[in-house]
């Protein structure tokens, strides 16, 4: 991912070298040295302890701590800021100002994958934010077929999976739809903690009349749990498809 046009934080070679320590007073060049004075507070100060003189190594976090302190540096030394700064090889070889330096930098393709990195930033940043705050899962309780209950009602037994994806008590209803009707036992209000999860069995029954209606075999229908709010108004609600079976 790096080539010579990537900025990262770089020691000016040409103006720094020779390096040597000199009193403030002293002129460098009539000394014959560049503008470090070899303090090492650049190595010092780094939390990785790597010196920025030697090049770009792995081993740099990009922190900048060691530009801010060799510009204090250079202050004291009355000599120009920017020893270490963020440059491009190119640039420091070829002794380029900012504009060419960024003329560089901002090469179309750069921009095109800043453009996409921005994209899947946006799209995931987007998901993450309209994702349901809870999560269903809807089983058919094998042990238990369809089967005729009280009043000649048909009767399918389920098993909810209710998980709650938030970080508060959150309650919920479960009910049918696509089920001319029907009446649902159990799940009237299921109260969750924070991120905790649950099995919660319920018995969805239509009427003898409308069983006849449908007939015998399987139906299609929709588990809708709703998550209640201020006032039990539903706010939210995901929709799990399943079967309703309607013996012979
Ligand atoms: S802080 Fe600056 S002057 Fe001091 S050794 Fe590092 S590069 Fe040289």
């Amino acid at each position: 991912m790096f080539d010579r046009d990537t900025l990262i934080i770089s020691y000016d070679t040409k103006r720094g070298e020779p390096r040597g320590s000199r009193s403030r007073k002293t002129d460098a060049q009539s000394k014959g040295q560049g503008d470090c004075i070899d303090c090492t507070l650049c190595v010092q100060v780094c939390p990785t302890g790597i010196d920025i003189r030697k090049g770009l190594q792995y081993e740099c976090i990009g922190c900048a701590a060691c530009i801010d302190v060799c510009d204090s540096v250079m202050d004291k030394m009355g000599a120009p800021r920017g020893l270490i700064r963020y440059a491009t090889l190119n640039s420091l070889d070829n002794g380029w100002g900012r504009k060419e330096m960024w003329g560089r930098v901002a090469r179309p393709r750069v921009l095109i994958y800043t453009t996409i990195l921005l994209i899947v930033v946006g799209v995931f940043l987007t998901s993450l934010y309209s994702r349901p705050p809870f999560r269903v899962d809807v089983v058919r309780d094998r042990g238990a077929l369809a089967r005729i209950v009280d009043d000649g009602f048909v009767e399918n037994v389920y098993r909810i999976q209710l998980m709650n994806a938030s970080e508060s008590v959150q309650k919920y209803r479960v009910g049918v739809e696509q089920l001319s009707q029907s009446i649902v036992k159990g799940g009237d209000e299921v109260v969750l903690g924070p991120a905790e999860a649950r099995w919660v069995p319920i018995a969805v029954r239509v009427p003898p009349e409308v069983a006849a209606r449908m007939g015998s075999g399987a139906f299609g229908m929709t588990v809708v749990v709703e998550q209640l709010r201020q006032g039990d108004q539903p706010q939210v609600d995901v929709r799990e498809k399943s079967t309703f079976m309607v013996p012979r």
